[in-house]
């Protein structure tokens, strides 16, 4: 069943990224994309494009309809969505199965699963992985909301079993407000996400974030590429991300990357996917799982040689996996700077025409992004036009490397991120590696 035209649900550099990895595999190309889209890099590389809407991506990026067309008056035979969008979909995965296509993402019910926040902490306690303590569940009861608080230790954090992007989230100090809030998270969480069931958990003071890449054939084996800690975020969007995190062992790596492998092959969970963690004094606490592939994923590739979305394609085609657990090997650091259209102060987004472009070269040192002058940035969309990803042999060395890629990169006519990469790579506390979740953001508004 070798796929031979590939659908790529999705837009930007994801998009490009998928392409490239087609193409080395002898696989066709088509693209998607929205009418604002049309002048698109994607576009232009793939071997068919179909407009499949107006500007919104509720219109296009998220029109099943219009999708499943596409691939079949293309005669694509498998799609893959990226990240974002229609990728944690499972309704849309099923849709994809049962149209006879391959649907290159893991099977629906473990997306259906994940996707849901109560159901994915049961399954992972189930499977042995060390969770946030907390309920056991949803909580509805105030006087039974009142002894798990009490139980897992104020303060705690109520979250919306719905939520996403860090939203339906609520910090609880103590016993006096916890009646309030859980009714503020529930309106809020029926507002945004339809659904109003919340849950508790002890809230971490000052944790990082650090996740695990996986990958499954979905019939029993599974392996961890090691851990990536995203723990540079502002309001919960991850800035900078590196590979290995600065605070992992190679002997914690081994024995967290084998529990949580040893989850995956239980599960027979299928393709790429991501188990993220909270970390705090030298304990994991599993928060959530993605299953997807993540922004991030690069800097998993550059320390272990594995290129992760070839590895998607051929196990959505019923390959086994490419690599065993003892050959992957993990060598060196890098380090991945989103490169956002956004001035690098208020954060206010910065759309519009770029003038001229220029991406960083040499060794060891990657771009991912579909922007090129005379290119115009839509409004419409995530701000993220750029992914620098640097490899250096020690982490010293890849941040070198990283300041020299910053000013070799020229994107003029709008404002970038850029020069926030630019200072906090000059940042005491970045430099030692001991930041934590809070760290960016107290940062920047010390700076301020
Ligand atoms: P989402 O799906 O909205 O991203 P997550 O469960 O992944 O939600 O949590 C998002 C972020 O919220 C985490 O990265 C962390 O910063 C914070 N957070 C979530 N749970 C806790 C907790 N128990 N203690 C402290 N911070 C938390």
């Amino acid at each position: 069943m070798a796929i031979k035209r590939l659908l790529i649900a999705n837009r930007g550099e994801i998009a490009l990224r998928i392409h490239r990895a087609a193409h080395e595999m002898g696989i066709e190309t088509v693209a998607v994309h929205s009418t604002a889209d049309a002048d698109a890099m994607h576009v232009r590389l793939a071997n068919q494009a179909v407009c499949i809407g107006p500007p919104a991506a509720k219109d296009s990026y998220l029109n099943v309809a219009a999708i499943i067309s596409a691939a079949e008056i293309t005669g694509a035979d498998a799609i893959h969505p990226g990240y974002g969008f229609l990728s944690e979909n499972a309704k849309f995965a099923e849709i994809v199965e049962a149209h006879g296509l391959i649907w290159i993402g893991p099977k629906p019910e473990h997306i259906r699963t994940m996707g849901d926040k109560i159901e994915a902490k049961r399954t992972a306690g189930a499977l042995g992985l060390p969770l946030v303590p907390g309920s056991d569940g949803a909580v509805s009861d105030i006087e039974e909301a009142k002894a798990i608080a009490e139980a897992a230790g104020y303060p705690v954090i109520i979250k919306a079993a719905s939520g996403g992007g860090g939203r339906g989230m609520k910090v609880c100090t103590g016993p006096e407000q916890l009646e309030t809030l859980i009714q503020q998270a529930g309106s809020e969480a029926k507002a945004a996400f339809g659904d109003a069931t919340v849950y508790i958990e002890k809230y971490l003071g000052n944790p990082r974030h650090i996740e695990f890449q996986i990958f499954g054939d979905g019939n029993g084996n599974a392996i961890h590429l090691g851990e990536r800690d995203c723990s540079l975020q502002r309001r919960h969007q991850k800035v900078l991300e590196e590979a290995p995190s600065p605070v992992i062992s190679a002997e914690e790596r081994d024995r967290m990357g084998g529990v949580v492998a040893k989850a995956m092959a239980d599960m027979g969970y299928r393709g790429a996917g991501t188990i993220e963690f909270l970390w705090e004094n030298g304990e994991f606490y599993f928060i959530e799982m993605n299953t997807r592939l993540q922004v991030e994923h690069p800097v998993t590739e550059a320390i272990t040689g594995v290129d992760l979305v070839r590895e998607q394609i051929r196990i959505a085609d019923g390959k086994p996996l490419s690599v065993k657990q003892d050959e992957i090997e993990f060598k060196g650091h890098a380090i991945e700077c989103r490169i956002n259209a956004e001035d690098p102060f208020t954060f206010a987004p910065s759309p519009g025409l770029v003038k001229s472009y220029h991406a960083a070269g040499g060794m060891h040192v990657r771009v991912d992004s579909g922007l090129y002058a005379g290119y115009k940035i839509p409004p419409y969309y995530d701000s993220m036009i750029a992914k620098l990803i640097v490899y250096g042999r020690t982490r010293e060395g890849c941040i070198m490397r990283l300041k020299r890629a910053l000013e070799e990169m020229v994107i003029d006519g709008v404002k970038t991120s850029i020069p926030l990469h630019q200072r906090l790579l000059n940042d005491p506390t970045f430099l030692d590696g001991g930041y934590t979740i809070k760290y960016l953001e107290e940062w920047l508004a010390k700076d301020a």
